[in-house]
């Protein structure tokens, strides 16, 4: 199974807004994490590979197919989670299930069965006939997750599954879709590290529309090797040494303030620890006020 993404290019407003540059990658099963901050493009991607928006140029390959030309034949493999939608608020869990089901030409049989294991599996079975008005969060977004599984997709596509989540339940949807990702490619935007850090086979960072990396997290922070240090800062010139430097953590240790900084350039006379990076720090690097690449 594979998925050949080739030179999309999008822009909005007439071309004013330039929101997809020549991104080109190939996906094979797994979970790929979407890493980008607000406005990347990381929707603009999703829309377009699941045939809601129209790119400007470029073609989505599945098998060596233009999925543009297999049309239903590959929205039928698609599983699709879009970001913050209107949920239906009236509708019980079960209902919303059994009306999207209806939506991707489910027979009756095959949905209620379905339903059933998913909402089993999302650990909804109990809230099932409760109104998603009353849902939390947490239960909303696995609702959407569960009707994005109910075609049994080889390709899933989930845009900021974790938005608005506590920590608890991100904790829970990440896993969960580590558990459901066998077989299938799964592509997951995020501008949240810890959601993707374990569970990503590979990272693609986007950055104002352009795939700048796709690698494995271990390969993506040799690129930062030896730029991770902590630092010891005087307590007045906290402030101002965050001001210049990508800074991805203070803490305090006793009377001392120790800045962890992420910096290809730091001055010799500094009194730095190099320390190990992680995927934090690399977003810090791409993404921060004071980047570098
Ligand atoms: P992300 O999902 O990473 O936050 P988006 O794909 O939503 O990024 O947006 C990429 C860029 O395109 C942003 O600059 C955004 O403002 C712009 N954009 C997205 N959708 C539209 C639209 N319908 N009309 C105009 N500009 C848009
Ligand atoms: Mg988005």
């Amino acid at each position: 199974m594979k998925l050949e993404i080739q030179n999309l290019n999008k822009t909005y407003k007439g071309g004013k807004v330039k929101a997809l540059c020549d991104f080109s990658v190939t996906l094979t099963p797994g979970v790929y994490g979407l890493l980008g901050p607000n406005g990347a493009g990381k929707s603009t991607l999703m829309n377009i590979i699941t045939h809601n928006i129209r790119a400007d140029g470029g073609v989505v390959k599945y098998n060596g197919e233009d999925t543009n030309k297999l049309g239903k034949d590959f929205r039928t493999v698609l599983g699709y989670m879009p970001q913050q939608q209107g949920l239906y608020d009236d509708f019980t869990a079960n209902r919303f299930l059994w009306y999207m089901a209806a939506l991707k030409g489910l027979k009756k049989k095959e949905a209620k069965l379905k339903i059933t294991r998913l909402l089993d599996t999302v650990n909804l079975t109990d809230a099932a006939h409760k109104k998603l008005g009353s849902f939390s969060g947490g239960m909303k977004q696995r609702v959407l997750i569960a009707q994005a599984l109910l075609n049994d997709p080889e390709i899933l596509i989930l845009d900021e599954p974790t938005a608005g989540l506590d920590p608890k339940e991100r904790i829970r949807i990440r896993n969960f879709i580590s558990e459901i990702s066998e077989n299938k490619i799964v592509i997951l935007a995020t501008h949240v590290v810890s959601d993707i850090e374990f569970i990503a086979k590979e990272v693609m960072l986007l950055k104002n529309g352009s795939l700048i990396a796709c690698d494995t997290t271990e390969n993506l922070l040799t690129r930062i090797e030896n730029m991770v240090y902590e630092i010891k800062v005087p307590d007045g010139e906290v402030e101002q040494f965050e001001q210049n430097h990508n800074v991805s953590n203070i803490f305090r240790s006793g009377s001392d303030v120790i800045a962890r900084v992420v910096s290809d350039s730091l001055p010799d006379e500094l009194n730095k620890t190099k320390v190990r990076p992680n995927l934090e720090d690399l977003y810090l690097y791409y993404f921060g006020e004071n980047n570098y690449s």
